[in-house]
């Protein structure tokens, strides 16, 4: 049986009108109990954090933590537990990482922090945990080239800023052009999409995009699998339905096994207005995963 890591050990103090999805990672680790084994994310360590983020910034975050006015930018209120849980969902991506490259197949029921720069926390995300567990990789003397596929309704800006200068990375990002963030960087591949777009014309854009991505030849996939593409979601401004939503997944994945080469699934974002499609659709990403490539 597959492994799959999860943060639904984590508590995570919020008000209660606070439009975090936190309900989502106890939900989706409950939906999946069946077909995975579940185990608690292991906390990434500081020393690896310090391979791609800032000693200034991690310094700041281990002593007093984020300002008011930096927590307002990360749009959750500082407390020791958001950081906590950011740790440890960091290390469910590394550790997801570990298991792709022994058996091809890693998945973590979190992470997908993708709006995480080196020098501070942005749009829900303190650790940018794909950065992290490719830095580690390499640390551990893995030399391979990696593809980013970034498919939640939101730019991967932090991640693009961080491969940016590193030709060994390759980061695709199609999302929302005019959703958060207001300021892209440039990714090797941007697909911006005009708001409400629905399955046809998004599948329609991805088919090509992924062709030029899968052309850089990678030892080593990440998919950032948002489901705020979904209809009905609150921050995403697409309009996918579910069944678009599989077709989306399905594509990426084929392309995988086509490829032959380990894939790591993080769960990126997804706020639907209903919780329980919110957690269904993520559930359906991971089975799919398993299903083409367990
Ligand atoms: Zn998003």
């Amino acid at each position: 049986m597959h492994r799959a890591y999860s943060t639904a050990h984590c508590q995570l103090e919020l008000p209660d009108y606070h439009p975090f999805p936190k309900y989502k990672y106890a939900g989706v680790a409950e939906a999946l109990g069946e077909t995975l084994k579940v185990e608690p994310a292991p906390a990434v360590t500081w020393e690896t954090l310090a391979l791609v983020h800032s000693p200034t910034y991690l310094n700041k975050l281990r002593s007093e933590g984020l300002s008011r006015q930096e927590a307002h930018k990360v749009g959750l209120p500082w407390s020791g537990s958001l950081l906590s849980r950011a740790l440890y969902a960091t290390g469910g991506t590394l550790a997801a990482a570990q298991d792709a490259l022994q058996t091809g197949l890693g998945l973590n029921l979190a992470g997908g922090t993708h709006h995480a720069y080196a020098d501070r926390a942005e749009g829900y995300c303190l650790f940018n945990d794909v950065a992290v567990a490719i830095a580690q990789l390499r640390a551990e003397g893995w030399r391979g080239r990696v593809l980013v596929v970034d498919l939640d309704a939101h730019q991967g800006n932090g991640t693009a800023a961080l491969f940016q200068a590193d030709p060994s990375v390759y980061t695709l990002s199609v999302h929302a052009e005019r959703n958060y963030p207001l300021r892209k960087e440039q990714s090797d591949l941007d697909i911006g999409l005009a708001d409400g777009v629905g399955d046809q014309a998004y599948l329609e854009a991805l088919e090509p995009a992924l062709a030029q991505a899968f052309a850089f030849a990678p030892d080593l996939v990440f998919f950032n699998a948002g489901v705020d593409v979904l209809g009905n979601d609150r921050f995403g401004r697409l309009g996918l339905s579910l069944e678009g939503l599989a077709e989306r997944d399905r594509r990426v994945l084929e392309k995988v096994r086509e490829a032959n080469r380990p894939l790591v699934v993080v769960m990126g974002g997804g706020y639907n207005r209903d919780p329980q499609i919110t957690i269904a659709a993520h559930a359906q990403t991971y089975r799919l995963a398993l299903k083409t490539l367990g």
